[in-house]
């Protein structure tokens, strides 16, 4: 049976587009129809653009040309607070409900130049804060495999848009989990990349020291393209690097592959762990190594994380006053003016994370909160350099648990431990890949599990190398 081509992978995409058996409008055409579609249902589209009629005839030229690069006519979804040039930009906030904007994140720049097209911005949880997309200011995404489920989050709607199929990737931003975690709720590869790989230029911040940018796509190589697209320091971003410290493997080449079975204890499914456990069997049986390996402070990661975050956050959000940009609401006096329009701009979880936020920074707590927390993040990152000396790369479940139901985690703490395995390479600054490694069952329906691994930063390439033993 002949795929729709809204169905196809970027891979495929590219090399029907070369053929000519397909042309980027028919490409464009069938994706917006899907998701104009399915977006009633899913939610996974804030807004779906209108076809930019010059773009699509530049990118059929340069592929007729012969000189196209892969994303070249290729439609892509963007998480909604990464800035394109005269859309809204809303972080699925009212805060920014009508922000238009004014430049192109460095990201977008490069994907232009590639000659790529986007389809929409997407849904997520408001400035990225979140693990459902329930904290949307308009409303959840749906999980395409149970529409009873969340899709996960934070970049739920891009999940969603390549998982339906209305976009062949996507793009979403990662500072506790937000591209792993969902991909692994929805059976995609979900990448995020070593710290300052990419540029976080015209991305809204949420936890600068956390936060990357990073892909979506149906296969780890649509995940690779995706990434070498946007890879790459930048001047408008002080933190970004080359960050290609580490050779690939040789092909052929044996991995040894760190498991942290102490980790594995208790907390994980156990249809989930043997969903693991097979994966690590599929490894084996091509000659990689499995090695175990003790990383003792790692179960105080995710309180770590949930200390440094929200610091940055309640920073970084700081900004959002009602003068200077964004939703204003005017009252009696300058202070009332910051309340109200705080007040209105922002739901409850943002406002939860503001408050800790500001209470861990405040002078009488600073220490024994904010300071005893980026103490713990060095021992933790140290950690897991003396790990990398055993092994190249590490192995988790991306999750404890497959994709829950919609006011499921309405406890906030019970949402945070959500993250458990997916905030460590946020914290260290390393490279983090989730691909697909089968699924389980719950209520008659499959639902997808994703495997995690790590590696040293700048050792992208391990990822991609390793993610593709475990999907092929
Ligand atoms: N779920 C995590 C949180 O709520 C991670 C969010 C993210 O990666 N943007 O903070």
């Amino acid at each position: 049976m002949t795929k729709a081509p809204n169905e196809l992978t970027i891979v495929e995409a590219a090399k029907a587009l070369q053929a000519k058996e397909l042309t980027v409008r028919e490409l464009w055409d069938a994706c917006a129809a899907a998701a104009h579609a399915k977006n009633p249902e899913l939610n996974a589209f804030l807004e779906i653009f209108e076809a930019d009629d010059a773009a699509i005839e530049a990118a059929q030229k340069r592929i007729d040309s012969g000189e196209a690069p892969m994303l070249c006519g290729i439609p892509l979804a963007i998480k909604d607070n990464i800035l394109i040039e005269r859309h809204i930009a809303s972080a699925a906030s009212k805060m920014l409900e009508n922000y238009t904007a004014t430049y192109d994140a460095t990201v977008i720049s490069k994907l232009k130049e590639a000659g790529a097209l986007f389809l929409g911005r997407t849904n997520m949880d408001e400035f990225a804060m979140g693990s459902s997309t329930e904290n949307s200011a308009y409303g959840a995404s749906k999980n395409p495999h149970d529409t009873s489920r969340v899709p996960g989050g934070s970049s739920g709607g891009s999940a969603v848009a390549v998982a339906a199929h209305l976009a062949l990737g996507a793009y979403g931003s990662d500072t506790g989990g937000s591209i792993r975690q969902p991909a692994a709720h929805t059976g995609l590869v979900g990448f995020k990349p070593t710290y300052g790989a990419v540029s976080r230029s015209g991305l809204i911040a949420m936890g600068s020291s956390l936060d990357q940018i990073g892909p979506f796509g149906k296969t780890v190589e649509d995940a690779k393209i995706l990434f070498d697209t946007i890879r790459g320091a930048d001047a408008l971003d002080a933190t970004s690097t080359a960050a290609d410290f580490y050779k690939p493997k040789a092909a052929g080449e044996k991995m040894r592959i760190g498991v942290p079975r102490h980790r594995l204890k208790e907390g994980v499914e156990a249809d989930l762990l043997a969903t693991f456990e097979a994966a690590l069997e599929k490894l084996t049986a091509a000659g990689h190594t499995l090695v175990d390996i003790e990383l003792p402070t790692s179960g105080y990661a995710l309180p770590v994380y949930y200390v440094i975050m929200p610091a940055e956050v309640s920073t970084n959000l700081a900004r959002l006053d009602g003068i200077r940009y964004g939703l204003a609401k005017r009252g009696e006096t300058l202070l009332s003016d910051y309340v109200e329009s705080r007040t209105a701009g922002f739901g409850a979880e943002t406002r939860r994370r503001i408050l800790l936020g500001t209470f861990v920074l405040s002078s009488g707590y600073i220490d024994a909160y904010y300071r005893k927390a980026d103490r713990a993040r060095h021992v933790l990152t140290a950690e897991y350099d003396t790990a990398f000396e055993d092994c190249d790369v590490i192995a988790f479940p991306t999750t404890p648990s497959p994709a829950f139901k919609f006011g499921e985690k309405s406890d906030p703490v019970s949402m945070y431990l959500e993250d458990v395995f997916t905030v460590t390479a946020n914290l260290t600054g390393m490279p983090a890949i989730s691909v697909p490694m089968g699924s389980v069952e719950r209520e008659e329906k499959q639902l997808p599990v994703g495997v995690q691994f790590t590696a040293p930063k700048g050792g992208e390439e391990r990822l991609f190398t390793i993610g593709k033993v475990v999907t092929d």
